[in-house]
């Protein structure tokens, strides 16, 4: 299509969104892709609207800004297109800062009129270039007398970047006023970084109790004279206390669950009595989460207890696992292996930027934006963490600056932590015994601690995991000889721990071990497996269960997983699992031993061993014990083939798929009921915990009240002491603010119907919708269906699993701008927290009914026929619990399923009316309830 000029805009019109230019000469065009058409404004401030072919073809003449050129890409339908991404520029310019990736967020962020439609938008994008130039060439942030050392420094950098290829390098050359001939350099961010100074362990904590007259003058004070007044909020703070009183018997913790609805404010109310607790007793409590907006939320309102930031950075960490982290030797590495890759040395240099100013190296949801991964690629940034465990500890030259070691010893000072519920849990498996383990807990989202136990304590004899830990071991043998394989750590045990081993006994166990590792999967599994040719003990077991999968399953073409039982297995899979079972008994045995060797060293040579050398030790001793238990847990699982799966366990063989592509295969066991090791493992050792969520408990019909789902879920009932449990309902008006419709007339079997639902719901509410499916595959039938239509309304729509950005992204997008709407599946439903206008529909196209498989057979018939009911009213609970977040909150439920049985409705609240309706009346109901809102 011919593009299409609109002669009455321009660039001079519209001045009120241009920033002082300066005497900057750059100049550029910006391009803005829309569902149907896109948007493109000439560097002399022209409009037009042209095709996505056009679009692309123009592009190569005169290479436009851009915002996020990938997504860009993607929604032009090209794979990839040449523009100066305007987001690099930012992160060049204000790194570890937060932006949202759209015009508007960039408009918002550099306190620009935010654009009203794609137009303004691009005009944003040209001014954004503009300001973030002039802030360069000013020096913007940098005190005076740093300025000219800063200016050579980012001069530096960016001349590195700009040789490697960096479209902005010349512009931000200029905005420096640095020379053509200008010397290179700045990769080495690490540099520039403090060295941590350690003390000595915190002392044991102290038992005085917390009372819960004491939690509620905490509150107050937290809350502040003149604050809205919440009496729940109150009686929830005095009961939260009850987790803060000393157990009087080993393994008997104090466990209270709290219910309380939305708006109760349950967040301050367990940090006044754990900031009491910590506080009086010198110890640290630790708050723990399953999604990343609650972390970052919760480490927003600690902002009340230490209003000085230097005074909370002292007693606030918010800690993940270590795979999140920046290793700053895998970094460094990647200066060396990535500088010659496309887009590596740009990626490095950005990366560089937030290294220096990042609070706490976290790059997955701490001040790295999210963005910047997938404009790189994932895979860059994932082998920047220390994901595989190759830390050398002690021996790297950077552990005294490590981001890792500084949030792990700052943790353990701290008085309140923020953790996630998986980081929890494998902390007390790894550290049980060791008097390292929090003795107090608060479990928020504890609707979700069955799942994260239900992942934290399964084990899988895949080949992945097979791969994984042969590379642990013995290096990265695909990358050897080629010049792939990043420093010494990767060439395996050897060269991380071969200098603690000391003396020939110790080489020999060492010598063992990596002999025995020869029976892992190896490189190129995947395709040996596929090409039936698989080579040593386990890979010619998965290669029998691949086969017994193809059998028993009903469509072995299919595109998604498969997976089948494990009973009945025939006599050469036996014969495999015996020999693989074998292996790696012969690969645990000398796991243990080194271990134990090292372990001995701490003793035998305790007089020559600096105190750095006996922690590094002990870390390895640890990380070999934790690898054996691995291997004794799949070997278990072999043995068990030949006999019946212990009845606490479900086993079953799978291929896992992904677009029909064979991803992974293997064996794997879940508890039935994970809430039976959390409990053992995390509730046992405690001495109080708090178990709180805003949907705790299940609500059948006939026994609206119960607590029974609760204690199953939480694992409450497997603790020899009752639990405390209060409930505390919501104090919005859910009758008067919500409407629940179930549509009775749309044929949940026809897409095209589905799609029309969707798109003039969509419209009725103006946008500002949450359209969830339980299947990825009917989300992408329905945005391609609805996506230009509502465009071409101006109403923007995200997508999970289409847009080309990670999940939190297209959340904070949905959130920030008013009438975007945003298809997504369970991360969607469970990660959002969107307070306002911008969340007023929620539509669901089913009832959310568990996924059939063989995990959930095994449950149902052990938690009973209720168990189906409770996980899908339990979900419609938490769903329609998005819908009001705050007091002056509106909104309507639809669901499209007119299947919705009636015993399922108690998920709403009490008093909301469910209207059955016909779609034209529920898009007029809609209209017409948010129509002043
Ligand atoms: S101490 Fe470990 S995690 Fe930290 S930078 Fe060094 S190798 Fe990486």
């Amino acid at each position: 299509m011919v593009g299409r000029p609109i002669p009455a805009y321009s660039a001079a019109s519209m001045s009120t969104l241009t920033p002082n230019p300066g005497n900057l000469e750059f100049a550029a065009p910006a391009l803005i892709a829309g569902a149907r058409l896109t948007t493109w404004l000439s560097a002399e401030g022209e409009i037009e609207e042209l095709s996505s072919a056009a679009a692309i073809a123009r592009a190569r003449d005169e290479i436009p800004i851009a915002c996020h050129a990938i997504a860009t890409a993607y929604r032009l339908g090209a794979r990839t297109f040449a523009a100066y991404d305007i987001l690099e520029l930012f992160a060049f310019t204000r790194p570890a800062q937060f932006c949202l990736p759209t015009p508007g967020g960039l408009a918002i962020a550099l306190n620009l009129a935010p654009p009203r439609d794609a137009a303004e938008g691009a005009l944003a994008l040209q001014g954004a270039a503009r300001a973030l130039l002039g802030e360069l060439a000013a020096g913007h942030g940098i005190p005076e007398r740093r300025r000219e050392r800063e200016r050579e420094r980012l001069g530096a950098l960016a001349m590195t970047m700009a040789r490697a290829g960096w479209r902005w390098g010349p512009a931000v050359l200029a905005a420096l006023s640095v020379p053509s001939d200008n010397s290179s350099g700045g990769l080495n961010a690490w540099h520039r970084l403090p060295e941590r100074e350690d003390g000595p362990p915190p002392p044991t904590p102290s038992d005085y109790a917390i009372g819960p007259d004491a939690a509620r003058e905490k509150l107050a004070a937290l809350i502040g004279a003149g604050a809205e007044s919440r009496p729940q909020q109150f009686d929830y703070a005095a009961a939260a206390a009850g987790a803060f009183v000393p157990r009087q018997e080993a393994d008997m913790p104090r466990l209270v669950l709290a219910e309380a609805g939305t708006g109760v404010g349950k967040t301050l109310g367990y940090i006044a009595p754990a900031s009491l607790w910590a506080r009086r007793n010198g110890g640290t409590v630790w708050l723990s989460t399953y999604t990343r907006n609650l972390q970052r939320q919760i480490d927003g309102e600690l902002d009340r207890l230490y209003p000085d930031p230097k005074q909370k950075r002292r007693n606030v960490v918010v800690r993940k696992g270590r795979e999140n982290y920046l290793c700053l030797l895998n970094y460094e590495d990647a200066t060396k292996s990535l500088a010659t890759a496309p887009g590596g040395t740009v990626a490095l240099g950005l990366i560089a930027r937030w290294v220096e100013n990042s609070r706490d190296g976290d790059m997955v949801g701490g001040d790295f934006p999210s963005w910047l991964a997938t404009l790189f690629g994932g895979g860059t940034i994932a082998g920047l963490t220390d994901r595989r465990g190759e830390c050398i500890y002690s021996a790297c030259r950077h552990y005294s600056k490590c981001f890792i070691e500084r949030s792990r010893r700052e943790s353990e000072r701290a008085e309140i932590v923020v953790a996630n519920h998986a980081l929890v849990m494998s902390r007390a498996v790894l550290e049980a015994g060791s008097g390292q383990l929090p003795m107090r807990y608060v479990f928020d989202e504890g609707h979700h601690v069955f799942d994260a136990a239900d992942s934290a304590f399964s084990a899988h004899v895949a080949g992945s995991e097979g791969a994984e830990l042969r590379r642990w071991l013995l290096g990265n043998e695909a990358g050897r000889g080629r010049g792939g394989a990043r420093g010494g750590r990767a060439r395996g045990l050897e060269a991380r721990i071969g200098d603690l081993i000391g003396g020939d006994d110790g080489l020999a166990i060492q010598q063992n071990v990596l002999r025995a590792a020869g029976a892992l999967a190896a490189p190129g599994w995947l395709q040996r497996l596929t090409d039936g040719a698989p080579s040593g003990p386990m890979e010619v077991f998965l290669a029998k269960a691949r086969q017994v999968v193809l059998a028993r399953v009903d469509n072995d073409r299919s595109p998604y997983g498969l997976e089948v039982s494990v009973q009945e297995p025939a006599a050469d899979l036996l014969q495999a699992a015996s020999e693989a079972a074998t292996s790696f008994e012969a690969l645990r045995r000398p796991l243990l031993e080194l271990g134990r060797h090292l372990i001995a060293r701490l003793d035998g040579d305790a007089d020559e061993l600096d105190t750095p050398t006996r922690l590094r030790i002990e870390a390895a001793a640890r990380s070999l014990k934790r690898r054996a238990d691995m291997v004794q847990a799949w070997r278990s699982m072999l043995l068990d083939l030949e006999l019946d799966t212990p009845g606490h366990f479900v086993d079953w063989f799978a291929i896992e798929r992904v677009a029909g592509r064979d991803r992974d295969i293997g064996m794997h066991r879940h508890w039935v009921d994970p809430s039976q090791p959390f409990a053992e493992a995390v509730l046992r050792p405690a001495h109080g915990v708090l178990i709180t969520s805003a949907t705790l408990r299940d609500n059948p019909p006939d026994a609206p009240n119960d607590w029974s789902a609760a204690e199953v879920r939480t694992g409450a009932l497997h603790l020899p002491l009752p639990a405390e449990r209060l409930s505390l309902a919501s104090p919005f008006d859910y009758p008067g603010a919500t409407r629940v419709l179930v549509v009775r007339d749309v044929n949940r079997n026809k897409p095209e119907q589905v799609a029309a639902a969707y798109r003039e719901l969509f419209l009725a509410s103006g946008g500002g919708a949450l359209g969830l499916f339980t299947a990825i595959q009917r989300l992408r039938t329905i945005h391609e269906r609805i996506a230009k239509p509502l465009d071409e309304e101006g109403i923007p729509l995200l997508a999970q699993h289409v847009d080309a950005m990670d999940t939190g992204t297209l959340v904070d997008i949905f959130r920030a701008e008013e009438n975007t709407c945003l298809l997504g599946t369970d991360a969607v439903r469970d990660g959002v927290d969107v307070p306002g206008r911008s969340l007023r529909l929620i539509v669901f196209d089913r009832v959310p009914w568990p996924r059939p498989d063989i995990l959930h057979r095994a449950r149902k018939k052990s938690f009973g026929d209720g168990y189906d009911d409770m996980i899908a009213r339990l979900r419609l609970k938490q769903a329609y619990g998005r819908l009001l977040r705050r007091a002056d909150d509106k909104g309507v439920f639809v669901m499209l399923d007119a299947m919705l049985p009636t015993r399922l409705t108690t998920a709403f609240s009490p008093g909301v009316e469910i209207q059955r309706v016909g779609l034209a009346e529920a898009i007029q109901k809609t209209r017409a309830f948010l129509n002043y809102y």
